[in-house]
């Protein structure tokens, strides 16, 4: 039961960030969604999930590329139990021609940030005497694809600092660990079928199942509401000595 405990997921709006923090609200945590929109529909989607569950919901809007945001996100939630760094984007292409500031995006939003969200939570966690760090990092956090050269140094990166995170809080009630889903069906792997399907010269299904399923032996997507789960477990008493390691949700992938 995580009454009390705030939980801030950063990138929370839609796709695994949404499933995490509608999965620790139903475990009873107060939640701080966030993306870099400010939209009426961000902050309609906090009433619905408040309204649902019974939970304080807030939506706060932060543009997570830059660092200073990602500081100011975990400020004005005033308070940060359970930090679940989600936000991420992804672009493929050959390293000689990945565009520059994609490549500085990508390491800022989801390299960068979970550095700037960490630095900012760790000592509201000391403080309140308890501390969850969820990185949802990806099976490219520890294998490789081509084309993938900023998504898998970003990810590699996360787990490395989620690592040091666990050695730096070791003694401390407060844990850090990575999840690394392998495919899960939400709008960044749809975003990502029609130009693998241009490339391959393929129809969407087998795009699906031989090039996106193609290294996930069990052949289908993991849910989100999976992915919210395993989060939601990491911050239970049962997972209070599972410390800097990485909990692999990929059907199979890294076993091959
Ligand atoms: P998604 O596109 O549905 O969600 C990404 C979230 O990040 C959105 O809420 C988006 O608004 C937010 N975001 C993007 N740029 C941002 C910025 N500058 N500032 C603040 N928020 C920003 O994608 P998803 O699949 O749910 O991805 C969530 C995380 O899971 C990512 O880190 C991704 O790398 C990781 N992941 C996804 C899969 C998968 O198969 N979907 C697999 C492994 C890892």
């Amino acid at each position: 039961n995580l009454k009390g405990k705030t939980a801030v997921v950063t990138g929370s709006n839609s796709g695994i960030g949404l499933g995490v923090a509608t999965e620790l609200a139903r475990a009873g945590a107060d939640i701080v969604l966030n993306s870099y929109t400010d939209r009426e529909e961000d902050h309609q989607l906090a009433e619905r999930l408040s309204a649902e569950h019974g939970v304080s919901v807030r939506y706060i809007a932060a543009d997570l590329s830059k660092g200073a945001a990602a500081r100011g996100l975990i400020e004005e939630a005033g308070a940060c139990d359970i930090l679940v760094n989600n936000a991420g984007i992804q672009h493929v292409a050959p390293i000689e021609e990945f565009p520059v500031e994609k490549w500085d995006a990508i390491i800022a939003i989801m390299l960068s940030a979970v550095f700037h969200t960490t630095a900012v939570a760790l000592p509201m966690m000391r403080k309140a005497g308890w501390g969850r760090v969820v990185n949802i990092a990806s099976a490219h956090g520890l294998t490789a694809s081509p084309y993938k050269s900023a998504y898998v140094a970003a990810k590699h990166g996360v787990v490395g600092m989620t690592k040091v995170v666990a050695l730096e809080t070791a003694e401390e009630p407060i844990t850090a660990n990575a999840i690394c889903p392998g495919y899960v069906m939400t709008p960044l792997v749809e975003s990502q079928i029609p130009d693998t399907m241009k490339k391959y010269d393929m129809d969407r299904e087998t795009v699906i199942r031989e090039v996106m399923l193609e290294r996930q032996p069990s052949k289908q997507f993991a849910t989100v509401e999976e992915l919210g789960g395993v989060a939601t477990f990491l911050c239970s008493d049962a997972a209070r000595q599972i410390t800097g390691t990485t909990i692999s949700v990929d059907g199979g992938w890294t076993a091959l």
